[in-house]
């Protein structure tokens, strides 16, 4: 069975490159049905973040991201947590101690620290590697500090295969005799998550391309043990666009780049999740660009997966996102709407209306008060706005008059729904021997005071009521 986790360290925010690792890594285990594990790495304690973990849950819950076994849900092999699994590791690093892959390193920080002026590469000179056995007793029964380190072999060359970027191969002289366990007694991030990816059962480890170079590490330990390679998926880099045309690691300076900021800012989950879908990999058999996180369960194999670094393009994002929200059932809108209008709403707007019109001219939820604009507050326009080619509208007298016959037949519409006015208003057209759409044109321009508008005169009209509607063609009328 395919076994794939998402290990987070929870440091922050949700970087939108975290949350691709964790759908990738969903999406591999669930395309096999197989299972889907969260386990929180937080040994690294300076590093932790108060919430930052609720952080991690809440996101994988809005993007539908469950998980099979994690921390809360729980399973066969918890705790999920590894500050919970403290005793495990040293019983490892113990393990491999006894077989020779591992040694005590009593080294001050001082001499550490001496070490790393001398030596600008900062590596460890190996000094504890061949301590005798007595000289090891002594310490540890005097209580000196010690951490645990990986015995790397000096020579020869470690070889391992990843499923995107190949064979990586690495000398191991150029491998550091790394820390295992920290003298706090919790084990490094380089430790814990072999042990737990072994102990969990997981069969793929899907991550970010900088772990490409350590793994040669992991593997070893893999080997030191006796345990068998997992597969690894090493997932392309995310870039982002810079201001003069090049590329960088994708950061904050690049825009809104963690989720929670992206969601605030008026993207929908289901856009977000389907672009993060396509930055870095392609589907095989498909023309389309749309997946609900389903089809991405059924299409999303690894070979689609690229090694070339994909670059976040906001305004595809935002694009994508208005294609999501033009989709929304009206209710759906609606109520999503509801946390991004800031805007106090006058009694005489129909809000629903109003919101059936802008549904499909948004691209992302923000955009909506400034949108709204218009049907609260008559902008200043100019008389040149009712000028139009298309409809042959080149003499203000022309507008006068439809206005002033629009105005007449308005006052005698009781119900100001689109279909009465426009039943209302189509006379007109005929009483004074022009187009319906000249008719249109005058009196959404008077309502409006833009060229440009989501929605037509009487759906406008339908939206700001009876009273406002009269009141804005008076106002034109006054202009003219
Ligand atoms: N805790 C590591 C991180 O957040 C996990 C890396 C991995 O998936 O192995 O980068």
């Amino acid at each position: 069975m395919t076994v794939t986790r998402f290990a987070p360290s929870p440091t922050g925010y949700m970087h939108i490159g975290n949350l691709r690792t964790a759908l990738y890594s969903y999406l591999i285990s669930k395309h096999d049905d197989g299972k889907f594990i969260l386990r929180i790495e937080d040994t690294d304690r300076e590093r932790l973040v108060e919430g930052a973990t609720d952080i991690i849950k809440s996101t994988l819950a809005i993007t539908g991201l469950g998980y099979d076994e994690g921390p809360d849900v729980g399973g066969d092999h918890g705790p999920y947590v590894q500050s919970e699994r403290k005793p495990i590791y040293m019983e490892y690093a113990k393990k491999l101690v006894d077989a020779g892959h591992a040694y005590y390193c009593f080294c001050t920080k001082e001499r550490l620290e001496e070490l790393h002026n001398e030596d600008a590469l900062g590596g460890y000179d190996r000094h504890c590697r061949n301590l005798s056995k007595e000289e090891i007793e002594k310490n540890l029964n005097a209580g000196v500090p010690y951490v645990i380190r990986q015995k790397m072999p000096l020579d020869g060359v470690t070889t391992y295969y990843d499923s995107v970027f190949g064979e990586i191969s690495m000398n191991n002289s150029e491998l550091q005799d790394q820390i295992l366990m920290k003298a706090d007694g919790y084990p490094t991030y380089n430790f814990a998550h072999v042990i737990d990816d072994y102990l969990m059962g997981v069969t793929h480890v899907v991550r970010g391309s900088e772990y490409l170079t350590s793994t040669p590490k992991y593997v070893l330990l893999y080997d030191a043990f006796g345990w068998e390679r997992p597969n690894y998926v090493h997932l392309p880099l995310l870039m982002g666009k810079n201001a003069d045309g090049t590329v960088s690691k994708l950061s904050k300076r690049h825009g809104a780049v963690s989720f929670q900021d992206l969601i605030d800012d008026g993207y929908l989950p289901e856009a977000i999740v389907n672009y993060i879908a396509l930055l870095g990999w392609c589907p095989k058999n498909s023309e389309s660009e749309f997946f609900t996180l389903d089809e991405l369960k059924a299409v999303f194999t690894i070979d689609g997966v690229s090694k070339s670094p994909a670059v976040f393009d906001f305004e595809k994002l935002l694009w994508f996102n208005g294609e999501y929200i033009h989709k929304l059932d009206d209710e759906e809108f609606k109520m999503l709407s509801a946390r991004f209008i800031k805007t106090e709403i006058p009694a005489n707007i129909n809000r629903n209306k109003m919101l059936e019109l802008l549904k499909t001219r948004i691209s992302k939820f923000t955009e909506l008060d400034e949108k709204m604009e218009f049907f609260i507050t008559l902008p200043e326009y100019d008389t040149e706005l009712f000028y139009n080619k298309k409809n042959k509208i080149a003499d203000l007298e022309v507008v006068k008059t439809v206005l002033e016959a629009a105005k007449e037949t308005l006052c005698s519409v009781n119900s100001f729904d689109n279909d009465s006015l426009f039943a209302a208003l189509m006379p007109l057209s005929e009483k004074l021997g022009l187009k319906t759409g000249a008719i249109m044109w005058c009196i959404r321009i008077a309502v409006s005071g833009m060229a440009a508008t989501p929605g037509g005169a009487t759906e406008i009209m339908e939206v700001i009521g009876k009273e406002e509607s009269l009141a804005r063609i008076d106002k034109a009328l006054a202009k003219l």
